[in-house]
């Protein structure tokens, strides 16, 4: 079985090791280095990496895979290999912020480069020194400010590998979705790994719900391929909505918004969603639903401009 060599750290089977890789310097000196932590079966098998963070605000994904390295799960691997890796823009995270410090997003600054700007340099790290080692991946997210996600899975639409990844994993949602220009998703599909992303909660506040269904997704997908003993007295996750489009209902004026209705849930053509008043009580406009779908986002902000997302609808194949 071959060795794992991450950043002049070789890794054999059976063997379990912290990985520190420098990514760059702080303003003030300190050097800033993504923890890899390595678990590795002596059984051959796929090797998984698990991050979180790489928007460094999404704290309920940096939760979750704290939660399944403190559970001590990969110390347990009957087969294969995870890479644990619970934040990887740790900009953002001192920062409170999704970016790295120049405005940047991480998740499209892939394959990235060590010449470029500071979100180009940490994708570099993560495509150069750990996407060749591994052979797929589960990217947990977290919604934006004020946008809630139901916990979801989005996979790479007519990738079978990631298919099959997403029904192991079988969160509550699953949704087809083309992978993102220069998103880590894309530059692992060209590659032929599949890459779930979750989603779930909002930036930057706990979630209890997202959580659980991210720490249950990922357990069922440990077992499904073998690289962990199925758990004593586990309930079985209800089976997954499958769900291949989806789009934005948008503010049809700027005010005051409330919803009546939140994510989760299925909602009916011409179903009203939400109202949005005027702060003055000059008048008040409804939002209705545009067709039969499922909610799996909404906007929980009091205050919404005209044009803002409100609601995130899942449709039917
Ligand atoms: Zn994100």
């Amino acid at each position: 079985m071959e060795s794992i060599l991450i950043h002049k750290t070789i890794i054999e089977p059976g063997n379990n090791e912290v990985v520190k890789i420098p990514v760059g310097r702080l303003p003030s000196g300190n050097q800033i280095r993504i923890e890899a932590h390595v678990f590795r079966a002596l059984a051959p098998g796929p090797v998984l990496l698990v991050m979180a963070g790489v928007h460094g605000d999404e704290i309920n994904g940096v939760e979750i895979v704290r939660r399944c390295l403190e559970a001590g799960w990969f110390e347990t691997l009957v087969s294969g290999s995870v890479v644990a890796i619970p934040l990887v823009n740790i900009y953002g995270f001192i920062n409170f912020s999704r970016e790295v410090p120049d405005g940047k997003d991480v998740n499209r600054a892939f394959p990235g480069s060590m010449k470029g700007s500071l979100a180009s340099r940490v994708a570099r790290s993560l495509t150069k020194k750990v996407l060749p080692q591994i052979d797929m991946t589960v990217d947990f997210h977290t919604g934006g400010g004020s946008l809630y996600n139901y916990p979801q899975v989005r996979y790479s639409k007519g990738h079978e590998p990631s298919l099959t990844l997403a029904r192991q994993f079988s969160a509550p949602v699953l949704l087809a979705k083309p992978p993102i220009r220069k998103s880590f998703r894309k530059v692992a599909l060209d590659l032929g790994k599949p890459t779930l992303v979750f989603e779930g909660g909002e930036s930057l506040r706990y979630d209890a719900q997202a959580i659980e269904k991210g720490m249950a997704g990922l357990r069922r997908l440990l077992e499904a391929q073998g690289m962990l003993s199925p758990a004593a007295g586990a309930i079985p996750a209800r089976p997954a909505r499958e769900f291949v489009r989806s789009g934005w209902v948008r503010a049809p004026r700027a005010g005051l918004f409330l919803w009546h209705k939140d994510s989760g849930k299925a909602v009916r053509k011409g179903e009203v969603l939400g109202v949005i008043n005027d702060p003055h009580g000059n008048g008040q406009e409804v939002v209705p639903a545009p067709k039969d779908g499922f909610m799996i986002g909404h906007n929980n902000a009091a205050v919404v401009n005209q044009g803002d997302a409100l609601f995130h609808i899942a449709y039917e194949a």
